[in-house]
């Protein structure tokens, strides 16, 4: 009898951890009715030759969750499912070269406790006590993470295999995908012992995941931003001292990371695996010459221990007992690189009813929590936790193969990299230029990308260090310091100009897309001719977006919102998206020059202008402006007088050059952050994510319960509203000292810890460090203290009223 299934809710193609975790994930969230197709066996990607290094550590967040979920899903797996694995839970030593390092360490240790994790800092004796094979002259200390180990990745996937099979799905291997159809809203999977029919389709593809993302390209989808890079790492022979020690401990070595050095050493069985991440790494498969083979099933690359040799060197004088034994095996694998080195988890960018789960350089520790987020996303279009940091959709258009491969070898040759506040990574840039690019860097523009867009941090005057060793640092004093305070203080007391190219923008027309939008929003929508800031939430009342929404008409509309948020939020737009309406991305048409400062009117002024300049705030009017046809919207992130000029590409230039001639001076990002941190407004999967509600991030205005439409949470929103809040957002005023508080810095009060910051930097018009911050909602009462922790140190903090900082009563707007 044939028992191969022609239909299912949904199938999976990729049988390494990451697809299999799903698989079994989906099962117990109930989907049974599940398949997953490989091609070979399970594992045949880049499962089977992983070290299967499990660590915890993470300095994102959301990465963090997923790392630390998985290990908690491993220690328990061989019993839940009755399988069972080698995972040796040895805990493991980070090593610090210097300050910085140990900086980076105490963040990620604040992070993690707040997370449940014992991670703890350690000192040079610590470290040798610990580890006694170690050299420590050198060192200034280290991180312990406890819950760090190895674990076996083939058994680990045949548990989940086989949890995923006791509850019912089916695991086709030996089973290639070989392309998919769209039908209506559903999917077919064709394959050589047949089609599957089903509800949603995933990418868990490996290494091959952009050969399948291909398929989708027909239905919207694009290419997937990938790059195979190979990964060596390399076992010795036994060594007598290392088989004693654990002889007379009745334990393993912990896992060493020299992360500095860049590279990872742990004991296996009674020898050393050394695991670098080299400079002068190598991509695979990006010429003609070096085509993708069509299977690579249980492959290695040839061992290229060449290139390792300075890594090599470096571990032996640092660990000596290395160097007494010969090597062993070598395993030279295939590894996906994304451009930021984070996997794609999530909906599949432009296609409905298909995700993906892939492009995983730490799939092993990832791919337990990888599988309960997408199921989650796949079965309830939502996840726990904010995900954004690996959703697919925060790369968009500019991603071509040029670009990956670039970002790739960068990534790869910096995997332990730290990740300065003020460090713009140099390779595969100027993907996307505004029309006054040149202008803007003749003016000392110093750029960073945004969606792929090249926007001024800084400007640098003539003399100013604006190498990128001048960014390896945490502390907010620097080159750029002096002049963020001279571009906030010119938007405070004159006219500064920001070219912001790259804001993402929609049109929405057709009749009903007004009773649309009130059904999709929280909040109302603004009149005709007038614009407003409009929320969306998820089902959970959390919040999922902001966009300013213009409306032109009755039923006509420009939606606005960040770079990064271009396909999401078109996303979040046309899912639901009734037939007769019509919804269109003019993001690359147009650009934008914020003018703002108490002479802002006096400079448009001078610009020549037929617009109403006494219309008032949150106005917008189609006018021309030193001659260019534009649109002028009043409003002004930055907390001044100010109107946005939007105009197509090609009017930018003349704009860009009257603004100037008429007295405004360039300001960057950075003074934008600086000071609409002091107005506490929101900044977009910082301050807003969804991790919150909108009541918690304080966004209760913007929440009509009364009105007839059932939008997105609005239950939920009801709920909580009757129930109050647990957390609630608050302004806080840190005394800093030399680095203001990071996303996810812990708050602490008596002793516990009541909140967590979620942006924080310098204003300059108040002349203080402010935190925008989720604090325990008893403790939001002004003037309350509390304590922030920043890079370890405990920063007195004071609760601010519940207004702006500056300029409370907005009449700086309102002038
Ligand atoms: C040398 C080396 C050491 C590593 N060490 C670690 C480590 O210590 N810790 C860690 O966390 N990570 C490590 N990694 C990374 C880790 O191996 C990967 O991140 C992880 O295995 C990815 O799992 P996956 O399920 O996404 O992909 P894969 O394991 O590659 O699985 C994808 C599967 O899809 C199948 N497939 C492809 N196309 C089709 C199709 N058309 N139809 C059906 N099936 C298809 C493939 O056969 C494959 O089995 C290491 C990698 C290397 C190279």
């Amino acid at each position: 009898m044939n028992d191969f299934p022609t239909t299912a809710r949904v199938v999976i193609i990729g049988g390494g951890v990451v697809g299999v975790s799903t698989l079994y994930h989906l099962a117990k969230a109930g989907w049974t009715n599940c398949v997953l197709l490989e091609k070979n066996e399970l594992t045949a990607g880049s499962t089977w030759h992983a070290a299967g290094n499990c660590p915890s550590f993470s300095t994102s967040w959301a990465v963090m969750n997923m790392q630390r979920y998985s290990l908690s899903l491993y220690a328990g797996l061989a019993d839940e499912v009755d399988y069972p694995m080698n995972y040796h839970v040895t805990g493991s030593i980070r090593l610090a070269h210097d300050k910085n390092r140990m900086l980076e360490f105490e963040r990620a240790r604040t992070m993690g406790r707040y997370q449940g994790l014992d991670i703890e800092m350690m000192s040079v004796s610590d470290m040798k006590a610990a580890y006694p094979f170690l050299e420590t002259h050198d060192l200034s200390g280290g991180l312990w993470d406890p819950d760090d180990g190895d674990i076996d990745p083939a058994q680990l996937t045949q548990a989940l295999a086989k949890g995923a099979r006791d509850l019912g799905t089916s695991i086709q291997r030996f089973c290639p995908a070989t392309g998919v159809t769209q039908i209506g809203d559903e999917w077919v999977v064709h394959t050589d012992k047949g089609d599957i029919r089903c509800e949603k389709v995933v990418n868990c593809a490996g290494y091959y995941a952009q050969r399948v993302g291909e398929w989708f390209k027909p239905y919207g989808g694009r290419t997937v931003p990938m790059t195979v890079m190979s990964h060596q790492f390399f076992l010795t022979e036994e060594i007598p001292e290392l088989r004693e020690w654990t002889e007379s401990n009745g334990r393993k070595v912990p896992l060493l990371r020299d992360v500095d050095s860049s590279y990872y050493l742990r004991q296996d069985k009674n020898g050393l695996n050394l695991g670098p991440y080299e400079r002068n790494c190598k991509a695979h498969w990006i010429t003609p010459e070096d085509p993708m083979p069509e299977d690579f099933s249980f492959q290695l690359y040839p061992d290229d221990l060449e290139r390792l040799e300075w890594y090599i060197e470096d571990a032996m004088a640092r660990v000596p007992i290395l160097g007494t034994q010969g090597v062993g095996r070598v395993i030279n694998g295939p590894i996906p690189y994304a451009p930021d080195g984070l996997p794609l988890v999530g909906p599949m960018p432009g296609v409905k009813n298909a995700y993906e789960g892939c492009v995983f350089t730490f799939g092993i520790t990832q791919g337990g929590g990888a599988g309960k987020v997408l199921a989650e996303w796949i079965t309830e279009g939502e996840t726990e936790w904010d995900m954004w940091a690996i959703d697919p959709r925060r790369y968009t258009d500019y991603t071509d193969q040029d670009y990956c491969d670039r970002k790739a070898m960068e990534v790869y040759g910096h995997e332990y990299a730290m990740h300065f506040p003020h460090h713009e990574w140099p390779a595969a840039r100027d993907k996307k230029l505004s029309p006054v690019h040149d202008k803007v860097i003749a003016a000392g523009g110093v750029m960073g990308a945004y969606n792929g867009w090249e926007r001024a941090n800084w400007f640098a005057q003539p003399g100013d260090d604006t190498t990128l060793k001048s960014t390896h640092s945490w502390e907010r004093e620097g080159p750029w310091a002096g002049r963020i305070k001279q571009e906030a203080e010119n938007v405070r007391d004159n006219c500064g100009v920001l070219d912001l190219p790259g804001f993402s923008r929609f049109n929405l027309t057709g009749a009903g897309a007004a009773e649309y939008l009130r059904g999709l929003i929280t909040g109302g929508l603004p009149k005709i001719s007038r614009m407003n800031l409009a929320y969306f939430s998820d089902t959970r009342g959390r919040i999922l977006t902001e966009m300013s929404v213009v409306r032109h008409d009755e039923d006509h509309f420009t939606l606005i919102t960040a770079a990064s948020a271009q396909w999401h939020d078109f996303d979040v737009l046309n899912v639901r998206l009734p037939e007769g309406l019509a919804l269109t991305d003019h993001t690359t048409e147009f650009s934008t020059l914020v003018v703002t400062g108490p002479k802002a009117r006096d400079v448009l002024t001078a610009m020549g202008t037929d617009a109403d300049l006494t219309l008032g705030w949150l106005s917008h009017q189609a006018v021309k402006v030193a001659g260019q046809a534009c649109a002028l919207l009043r409003v002004s992130f930055a907390g001044e007088l100010g109107w946005e000029i939007h105009a197509e590409n090609d009017k930018i230039p003349a704009l860009y050059d009257s603004v100037i001639a008429a007295g405004a001076k360039p300001f960057g990002m950075y003074a934008l952050n600086s000071l609409r941190i002091e107005k506490g407004y929101r900044a977009w999967k910082g301050d807003l994510s969804t991790d919150y509600s909108l009541f918690e991030g304080g966004l209760g205005r913007f929440v009509k319960l009364d009105k007839p439409q059932d939008f997105p949470g609005k239950t939920a929103l009801h709920n909580e509203k009757q129930q109050g809040c647990k957390k609630m957002f608050v302004t806080l005023i840190v005394e800093a000292g030399a680095w203001d508080a990071p996303y996810m810095s812990t708050i602490w009060h008596a002793g516990e810890v009541v909140g967590e910051t979620t942006s924080g930097d310098f204003g300059h018009r108040v002349g203080k460090s402010i935190a925008l911050a989720m604090l325990r909602s008893d403790l939001t009462v002004a003037g309350t203290k509390v304590e922030v922790e920043i890079f370890g140190t405990h920063c007195k903090a004071v609760v601010q009223a519940d207004q702006p900082l500056w300029d409370p009563s907005n009449d700086r707007l309102q002038r």
